[in-house]
């Protein structure tokens, strides 16, 4: 498969080519046209199959198709993580004037807020930092989220967010695509996937 065969848009062919990203890896085969379904997906990839981009793709190719409010949220266990996330939309989506807004945890709100009232397509953050925003700040809210991920699902979960994901979950539609990566399926994963995706396609690399 070839990205446009894919049925990827021209602005994003034109972002892989920047990127220089010359075909899709497997995950990113395996998951688009399920992604490009309208379908949940869970995904078993680690860190270098090419995940990120995975899920970042479809999520700024509907974005391109309905601009609208915040759009997408996506869970990572780390400030790591969650700065790499962000470059990749950043970078794939530049041409299309996406606006990332990163919430981790060790870094100052105020700061945060002001990223927040410059009203972000993407928030990337730590489970435990993006709850605290939602409860605390002023016109904050995912009421507009078409997409949750949870990248790293198996680190999040041991990282005992998961008090943090149930709160979230309840606060965001239930009218939502979502995408779930793990390295590794586990029970704490499984419940997850259970209580999180609805009728999902497995994709395994
Ligand atoms: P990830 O698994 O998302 O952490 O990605 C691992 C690395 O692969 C990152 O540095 C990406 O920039 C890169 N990458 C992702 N997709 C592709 C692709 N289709 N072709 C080349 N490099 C890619």
């Amino acid at each position: 498969a070839t990205f446009k065969s894919l049925g990827l848009i021209d602005p994003l062919l034109e972002a892989l080519e920047r990127v220089g990203y010359k075909q899709p890896t497997d995950i990113q085969a395996e998951a688009l046209p399920h992604a490009f379904g309208g379908r949940d997906i869970i995904g078993i990839a680690s860190t270098g199959s090419g995940k990120t981009a995975a899920f970042a793709l479809p999520i700024l190719q509907k974005l391109w198709e309905e601009p609208k409010g915040l759009f997408a949220c996506v869970l990572a266990p780390t400030r790591e993580l969650a700065y790499q996330i962000s470059e990749q939309f950043e970078a794939l989506g530049s041409a299309m004037g996406v606006r990332c807004a990163v919430l981790i945890g060790g870094m100052d709100m105020p700061t945060q807020q002001i990223m927040l009232a410059k009203r972000p397509h993407i928030i990337i953050g730590t489970p435990g930092r993006l709850l605290d925003h939602l409860e605390t700040t002023k016109g904050f809210s995912l009421r507009t989220l078409k997409f949750l991920v949870m990248d790293e699902a198996d680190r999040l979960l041991n990282l005992e967010f998961s008090e943090a994901i149930d709160k979230i979950l309840k606060l965001i539609p239930k009218e939502r695509t979502t995408y779930l990566f793990s390295a590794t399926m586990t029970t704490k994963v499984a419940k997850l996937q259970r209580a999180s995706l609805t009728n999902p396609v497995r994709v395994e690399v």
